[in-house]
């Protein structure tokens, strides 16, 4: 469905019915394939014919809606994961293992960054972080002999601050590797990152891809631009014999747009075992027919919000890249000009208590450690997830103690504002 238009592809693309057959996405709810033959079976896992054989590895639910995906963010291959976590952690360990060196935005998710910095340490894999605001100069000193990969979100859970995607794609590449981006609040109906030089897109489907809070996964998409075998050195893994999978040379035998997922799925899928249910795939693909309706509606109450927050008294300082005058609203605007997320941060004037009156008064949004879903939530972090942390501490993270977060869903904008504004005055 590659020349159709995007509102077209979240509706129609990845499934495509045959005479008599089900119009929705079938739910394969079957952990296993039956074969007339052990020679059928066998070109299966010599990866000589495509087929499925066991739901671990594959399933043809997920396939429906991970080809999708990629048809979305305009790539050659893609995989469904059981979550966001499982999407970062398996397109970096794809590529990097002990010894290797990744370079990645300090400004990410906290998971991710758990990730990468304390869990993949422990794999003998490094990381060295820098700010996405940081000078070419600044970028390109990060590198390392054994760097594997950089890391970066397009719009960061939870600072907001938007990636100039060109920048860290150039760097990358000027070093002989790939630049994977999580791209899971911009969507790509507001951003495409390979458009912009991004190899690898990963997302946490379990936001607006889904949509409604009913099914955590994840996605990894690969755009099929990265030229493996010209960095053959760099990247053995898929340019020499594997010899766990037959002596298969996975760059040589799947080419530049296949090598990726097809190693991700027969080695790390196989292995871990983190794919995502066909019931659940069946739920994200519910939430994808919409998210070109949701999107806009999402950006739209979040730029209303964002507005009436800025003009209010006690309100310190708002955080939205739609916002003019923003840190990021220039680089947003080359990047997103469609639009950003429905995400916007604030610092109440009257600090940790004002902002314990505030979230203690919302009545329409609701407090949850979620985001990107049709229904508005709202967090304090420092009396939620970070109450351990005293207030130097939260400042120092990046989560002042007047820090409020507001996920703006799909509601009517007046509603949201005067939520907003009643909980506001009741701070005295
Ligand atoms: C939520 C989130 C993740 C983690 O995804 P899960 O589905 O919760 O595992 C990763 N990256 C970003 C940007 C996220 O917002």
């Amino acid at each position: 469905m590659t020349n159709y238009k995007m509102n077209t592809k979240c509706v129609q693309a990845g499934y495509r019915p045959g005479n008599g057959e089900p119009r929705q996405v079938p739910i394969i709810q079957s952990t296993t394939f039956k074969y007339d033959t052990s020679e059928d079976m066998g070109k299966l896992f010599d990866l000589e014919a495509t087929g499925y054989f066991y739901s671990r590895l594959q399933n043809p639910t997920n396939d429906h809606v991970a080809a999708k995906i990629a048809d979305m963010e305009g790539g050659t291959a893609a995989m469904l994961t059981s979550s966001g976590q499982a999407a970062n952690f398996f397109a970096l360990f794809n590529i990097c293992t002990c010894g290797d060196h990744i370079v990645a935005s300090s400004s990410i998710y906290g998971g991710t960054f758990n990730l990468i910095s304390t869990t993949m340490a422990k794999m003998g894999i490094t990381a060295t972080f820098v700010s996405p605001d940081c000078t070419e100069e600044e970028l390109n000193v990060a590198f390392q002999h054994n760097t594997k990969a950089v890391f970066g979100e397009t719009i960061a859970n939870p600072a907001l601050t938007v990636l100039d995607i060109e920048k860290f794609a150039n760097a990358a590449h000027a070093h002989g590797v790939p630049l994977i981006v999580d791209n899971t609040f911009a969507t790509p109906i507001n951003c495409r990152p390979f458009e912009w030089g991004a190899d690898i897109v990963t997302h946490s489907t379990t936001k607006y891809m889904d949509g409604h809070g009913a099914a955590l996964g994840g996605a990894i998409v690969d755009s099929g631009n990265f030229d493996w075998m010209a960095h053959a050195d760099k990247f053995p893994g898929l340019c020499t014999p594997d010899d766990s999978y037959h002596g298969i040379t996975y760059a040589k035998k799947f080419g530049k747009e296949g090598a990726f997922i097809t190693k991700c799925t027969s080695q790390l899928m196989r292995d871990f075992g983190s794919i995502q249910s066909p019931q659940n795939a069946y739920i994200l693909n519910l939430g994808l027919e919409s998210l070109h309706v949701r999107m806009p509606r999402h950006c739209e109450n979040g730029q209303a919000v964002a507005e009436f927050l800025q003009s209010h008294p006690k309100v310190a300082y708002v955080n939205y890249c739609g916002l003019p005058g923003d840190k990021y609203y220039e680089v947003a605007k080359k990047y997103l000009p469609n639009g950003s997320c429905g995400v916007v941060s604030f610092g109440l004037r009257g600090g940790r208590e004002a902002a314990g009156i505030f979230m203690k008064n919302l009545k329409l949004a609701a407090i949850e450690t979620h985001v990107a879903d049709a229904r508005t939530c709202c967090l304090n972090p420092a009396t939620s997830t970070h109450r351990q942390m005293n207030d130097e501490q939260l400042k120092e993270a990046g989560v002042p103690a007047e820090l409020i977060r507001i996920s703006c869903g799909i509601e009517d904008k007046e509603d949201l504002i005067s939520d907003i504004s009643q909980a506001l005055n009741c701070i005295k």
